[in-house]
Formats: structure tokens, C-alpha cells, sequence
């Protein structure tokens, strides 16, 4: 049983009285695995070890050494695609078939910081008189990334890779319910050269997660996660006065005008809605519909969910997995419940998947409404989406931005002028035109409202987020000022 990842190694401790935790598979509730959780004194012993590691300048004083880690890392993760998809679709569910996709692209994210490492140019100031004042980016130290279950790979790699690119020491704590492939990359990156203990994992809980965030070693927390642990973390880096960034909730609206082709745009928001069963931040969970065409298009987007597949995620046909956990299972059929009781009209779903009962199959649902209904507003984090129209731009617009959320949203419209004019007003930090979840290593990632978070992941963003600057001011002169002399001597002061 593995209780951490340091020293460039697996660590199994099986000390007595010691806690372990099991990884449950939300396809059937059965065991997939176990492992130790660590306690506050693992973590301090692991954090010192990082810290030690930053110190002796092994990989923070080495950019080209860096960059070509980083290179290495991509190139085997693209040789162990298909044995950490399956993980992946182990633990969380998710199916195979969408896992292999996204997997395939989480070498791009190492090449991007690898190249950028390379062509990161510090700058010269305009400082007054004859001075040079040259400023450089240098890492942080030791930063912590608490990592969420719904993409372990994905969102600890979009954290990992410009830390590490950044010269930092890199601690993850993933989620408990999906700790499994972290191990593993971990051990990827050890394969590919990194030295010992720039980057190490500790499991545990939420609470192992309170130790690490604590400690004063820790420059900065970058975090995903709810909006109310995010509060929680926030407080303790505020006492620690070490930085933030968090990616926190969204409900993104989907804005579809009446000028679009209906097909192609059902298509579009289907994907936009169920990818990952609705389990991701930036899920679009509020279709917005004008309407003079939502009868229209509500025929053919309920035909559609109905077709989709439900079963077993290792399954190359199956549509969505099940969701993460019973409790969230319980958790969606309450909002979905108390947004029928609130006037919301069930076109279809809105119960648990009976034929799958063994796992946390929720059936894909469709609930229209006003949108003052609990469903418009509530993060549900699972396979459903809410519909409501309306029925001028300035409406669209004032709806969208009618939660406290602003992570995403898109607007479907073939009207270049209404796109942008939209796209301006939105108050959200990612809006895409005709699409839906496209990412890119290069590409800004984060909220514009606090419930979706502080700080940006993704580009020279996060590059920025992971450095910091130090201003070096060279007198390119003799010294000639004399404070306690001449006065004229101080004019250029
Ligand atoms: P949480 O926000 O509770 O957890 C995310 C991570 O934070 C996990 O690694 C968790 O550890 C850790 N954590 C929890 N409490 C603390 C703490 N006090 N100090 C340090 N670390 C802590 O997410 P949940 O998984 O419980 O999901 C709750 C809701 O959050 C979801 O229903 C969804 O609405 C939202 N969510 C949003 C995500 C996003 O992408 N923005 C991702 C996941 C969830 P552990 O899990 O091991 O306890």
C-alpha cells in the first residue's frame, strides 16, 4: 500500500495504526485499490525533503536542464496513454473512449512549457539616469497543488507542468476518490529524469490536504475544487501569507441564437452538457434558447439525450459513465427533485439509471424552467441541464450573467456582430463562439467571478502565476552622491 510518492519513490509505510482509505469504483462501489493516508508528520518530513530540493538549485538553476526534463516527460506519457486511460476510467468511470482522448493531448502541456522556458526573454527597465535594471522570473520555492477527481490527469498536469517549468518544487495532493494515475505519474516523471523530490505526491484526505497548506514552507496553493473548500484554503493561505490560485464552480450558460443551423448546435451543446456526465467545472449547464426557435430545438435535443448510452465505461460504445460517488448521486436527484417541485418541466431523466444499480448511474436530464429555479443557479455536477429562452440579445446576455458563477459560457450564432457584442459583455473568463470545452496549453483558464475562482491556469499566464520577479538596479557609473554632503550632489536622486 502506497501512502506517498518522494525520494524519486513509491513510499509504503505499514506502520500500525495507521489510516488507510480505499478507491471505490462509482461503476459497481467495489474496491479498486487502497492506500495509506498520510499524516502530519509524513507531510512535514515530505515537505522538507522538497524544500532541500529547491535549495540545492539541482532544477531551479537550470532552464535548459528544465526544459529538456519536460520534453522527456510528454514523450512517455504519450507511451503510457493507453495503460493511464484505463486507470483513469477505473477510478472515476469515465469512458474509455473520451479518456483516451483527452489523455492524448496532456503531452502538449509539457512541450508548450518546455518551449516556452526557452524563448522567455526577461526584460530591461526604463529606469531614470544611467542605471541598468534588469528583471528576472524566478520560481517560488515549494508550491502545493490540491487536485480535484472529476480529471485527475488533465488538471493536475495543467498545474504541474508550468511549476515545474517555472524551476519550482511541485507537492500534489490529489483527491482520495482518484489518487491512482498521480502515482503513476509521478513515477513517469522520475522515468524521465527529474530529480528526487521536485516533484512528490502525499495521499490523504482533506484533512492531510489542511497540513500541507499550513506549513510555512509552502510558497503558494493552487487548488481546484468547490467554491466552499476553496473559501477554507483561501483563509489558510491568507495566515500563511503565502499565494493563491484557485479554480473554483461554474454553471455556463450556452447562448444559442435563432440565426444558427439547429442540428449542428444540438450537437454542439449535447457535447457541451454531458461530456465527463456533466462532471466538470466548465460543463454547459444552462442552455439559453431565443425563442423563436426553441420548440425546435428542444424536439431535437431531447431526442438526442435519449439515444445516449449509459454503461460500462471500459465499454468503446458507451456514452457516459456513471457519476463519482452515491452521495452525489443522492446529492443531483435532490436538486433535480426540488426543481420539479419549483415549477421546472422534466422533458427527460430526473432519476437514477435502475438498470445499472449497482453503480451511480444518473439518467441524462432535461429540466425547462424559469430562470429563477434552483437548477438554474446550483452547481449539480452531474448529467443535467436546464433550458430556458429568451427572447431578446440584451435578455440573453442579462441571463447569462445572472449567477454568482463566471467560468465559461458559449454563444451560438452565425451573426459576426452579435457574437462579439455578446462575447463583450458576458461576465465570464472563457467564452467560446460556436464551440464548446476547447482548451489549449497556450490558452487563459480561469473565472471572472470570486465562486469561479482566483488566478489563471494555462499560457504565459500561469508561467507568470509560478514565478515572480526580482529587479536587479546596476549604477553604471562611479558612485559620486555623497547624502550627507553637498546637496547639488543629490539632484539626479
Ligand atoms: P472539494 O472541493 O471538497 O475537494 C477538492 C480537493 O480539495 C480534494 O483533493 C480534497 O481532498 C481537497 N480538500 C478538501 N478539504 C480540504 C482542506 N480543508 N484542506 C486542503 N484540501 C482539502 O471537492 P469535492 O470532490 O468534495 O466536490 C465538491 C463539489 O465541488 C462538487 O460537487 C463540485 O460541485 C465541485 N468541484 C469542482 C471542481 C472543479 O473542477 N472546479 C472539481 C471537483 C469538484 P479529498 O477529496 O481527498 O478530501
Amino acid at each position: 500500500m502506497i501512502s506517498s510518492f518522494k525520494n524519486g519513490k513509491r513510499i509504503t509505510k505499514l506502520l500500525e495504526n495507521r489510516t488507510t482509505i480505499s478507491v471505490i469504483s462509482p461503476v459497481n462501489n467495489k474496491k479498486v485499490s487502497e492506500f495509506i493516508k498520510c499524516n502530519e508528520q509524513d507531510v512535514n518530513d515530505l515537505i522538507q525533503d522538497s524544500y532541500n530540493a529547491y535549495k540545492s538549485g539541482i532544477w531551479a538553476n537550470d532552464s535548459r536542464f528544465r526544459s529538456k526534463i519536460l520534453r522527456n516527460i510528454g514523450k512517455l506519457l504519450e507511451k503510457n496513454l493507453d495503460r493511464l486511460a484505463m486507470m483513469e476510467t477505473e477510478q472515476i468511470g469515465r469512458p474509455l473512449r473520451e479518456m483516451k482522448l483527452q489523455l492524448s493531448r496532456l503531452s502538449e502541456w509539457f512541450e508548450y512549457y518546455s518551449s516556452l522556458i526557452r524563448v522567455h526573454e526577461d526584460s530591461v527597465k526604463p529606469f531614470n539616469g544611467n542605471y541598468l535594471n534588469y528583471v528576472k522570473r524566478v520560481p517560488l520555492g515549494v508550491v502545493c497543488q490540491i487536485t480535484p477527481w472529476n480529471h485527475p490527469l488533465l488538471i493536475t498536469i495543467k498545474k504541474l507542468a508550468p511549476a515545474l517549468a517555472a524551476g519550482n518544487s511541485v507537492i500534489v495532493k490529489p483527491s482520495e476518490l482518484a489518487p491512482n494515475s498521480i502515482i503513476e505519474l509521478a513515477q513517469i516523471c522520475k522515468d524521465a529524469g527529474l530529480p528526487d523530490n521536485i516533484f512528490n505526491v502525499v495521499l490523504g484526505d482533506g484533512e492531510t490536504g489542511s497540513y500541507l497548506i499550513k506549513n510555512e514552507l509552502i510558497s503558494k496553493i493552487d487548488f481546484t475544487g468547490g467554491p466552499k473548500t476553496g473559501r477554507i484554503i483561501g483563509k489558510v493561505a491568507g495566515e500563511n501569507l503565502c499565494g493563491y490560485i484557485a479554480e473554483l464552480g461554474g454553471k455556463s450558460p450556452m447562448i444559442v441564437f435563432n440565426d444558427v443551423d439547429i442540428d449542428n448546435v444540438v450537437n454542439g451543446t449535447l457535447f457541451g452538457t454531458f461530456i465527463a456526465s456533466g462532471q466538470t467545472c466548465i460543463a454547459g449547464t444552462r442552455i439559453l434558447v431565443d425563442e423563436s426557435i426553441l420548440d425546435n430545438f428542444i424536439n431535437k435535443f431531447v431526442k438526442k439525450v435519449k439515444n445516449l448510452r449509459l454503461g460500462d465505461p471500459f465499454d468503446e460504445k458507451t456514452h457516459l459513465g456513471p457519476v463519482i460517488t452515491a452521495n452525489q448521486l443522492d446529492y443531483i436527484d435532490k436538486i433535480v427533485n426540488k426543481s420539479i417541485k419549483e415549477g421546472g418541466r422534466l422533458f427527460c431523466g430526473g432519476k437514477r439509471y435502475e438498470k445499472l444499480k449497482d453503480g451511480n448511474y444518473y439518467e441524462p436530464t432535461v429540466i425547462m424552467g424559469e430562470h429563477t429555479n434552483i437548477i438554474f443557479h446550483e452547481e449539480v455536477f452531474g448529467p443535467v441541464v436546464a433550458i430556458s429562452s429568451f427572447k431578446t440579445k440584451e435578455e440573453a446576455i442579462k441571463l447569462a450573467n445572472s449567477t454568482k458563477y463566471g467560468l465559461g459560457c458559449s454563444i451560438w450564432t452565425n451573426n459576426l456582430s452579435i457574437a462579439h457584442t455578446v462575447a463583450q459583455k458576458i461576465d465570464s473568463g472563457i467564452i467560446w463562439i460556436n464551440d464548446h470545452h476547447k482548451n489549449d496549453p497556450s490558452s487563459p483558464w480561469g473565472g471572472l467571478t470570486k465562486e469561479s475562482g482566483i488566478g489563471r491556469e494555462n499560457g504565459i499566464d500561469s508561467y507568470y502565476e509560478y514565478t515572480q520577479t526580482k529587479s536587479i538596479i546596476v549604477n553604471c557609473d562611479e558612485y559620486k552622491s555623497d547624502w550627507f554632503g553637498d546637496i547639488l550632489s543629490l539632484i539626479h536622486i
